[in-house]
């Protein structure tokens, strides 16, 4: 064999070296292609141990916050193994991490810095419940992350099982959703925001990790009480389904990784169209802010 490789002319020994590149670079395609989900059937958590750490490194929130194992939390897992639910990402790997907290107070994102093709809808409140909306979200595919106050959804826990259900997650928009939220005094901030925490976590199973504040406005006082409240960020947005329509702050398109804001109201229908038709539009597919943060 040596003296095959050492004595033929050029040629065949650029064959065997192609032949060579050809095989390492089919192998670490094969690596990072399976490192990134696309081929791993739902439920098999069997990834070789490289992939699995370069898997985990890619994605933000792999390091766990939660202070669970690395090797436990890889974002491209298809099926959370504690709580059944399906990611939204289909094998897509994120590529945003999401600020730690800082000098005590949660980051805000109102849009994910990205060019991946997804967008994320949350949708507010509670204040109309009906059983139809639901099934036209499912019916168009989508999750949303529900940021629900206490005031619409009191003595009503029963009706959002069939979204948690689904594979919706439920997140924290205070108790009383006072506009004049950030005027009230530190402690009521922060009994606003653990109480509904506490409520949700008691009756829904899940501690929300994200906190939207009434109306959006937020002080250093508000991040830093998110953050005593186990929030690990303020989740605001740029773009609405409002009124029957799209509305943007910046241009007039939705763009990736933009974070939309709908409510829970009569027009929901008519908004959610206005939202499929505008990300069909993007060439944007409707992922879980949840999932695409590595947050659980
Ligand atoms: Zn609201």
């Amino acid at each position: 064999m040596p003296r095959h490789l050492h004595t033929e002319s050029n040629t065949p020994r650029w064959i065997a070296l192609a032949a060579v590149l050809v095989v390492f670079s089919a192998l670490v395609f094969g690596a990072l292609h399976f490192a990134s989900g696309t081929t791993t059937p739902a439920g098999t958590d069997t990834s070789p141990l490289p992939l699995a750490s370069s898997a985990t490194t890619a994605a933000p929130g792999g390091a766990s916050a939660t202070g669970a194992p690395a090797s436990n939390t890889p974002t491209a897992a298809a099926v959370d193994p504690k709580t059944g639910r399906r990611s939204t990402l289909g094998g897509l790997v994120p590529d945003y991490t999401l600020p730690p907290i800082e000098d005590g107070m949660v980051p805000v994102i109102t849009k994910i810095p990205t060019e991946q093709k997804v967008v994320f809808l949350t949708i507010d409140d509670g204040a109309v419940k009906r059983e139809s909306d639901l099934a036209l979200l499912e019916k168009n595919g989508i999750k949303a992350s529900l940021f629900l106050a206490h005031t619409f959804i009191a003595g009503h826990s029963d009706f959002y099982q069939a979204y948690l259900d689904a594979g919706f997650l439920i997140e924290d928009h205070t108790m009383t959703h006072n506009l004049g939220f950030i005027n009230l005094p530190y402690g009521q901030v922060k009994a606003e925001i653990c109480g509904m925490a506490d409520y949700e976590e008691k009756y829904f199973g899940r501690r929300p990790v994200l906190f939207r504040p009434p109306g959006g406005p937020y002080t250093m006082a508000v991040r830093r009480a998110a953050a005593e409240c186990g929030m690990k960020a303020i989740v605001d947005w740029e773009a609405k389904a409002n009124a029957r329509s799209m509305q943007y702050q910046v241009g007039d398109a939705l763009r990736p990784g933009e974070i939309v804001l709908m409510h829970f109201r009569p027009e929901f229908p008519a908004d959610l169209g206005a939202f499929v038709k505008a990300a069909k539009a993007a060439g944007l597919k409707p992922v879980l802010l949840e999932d695409y943060l590595g947050v659980k």
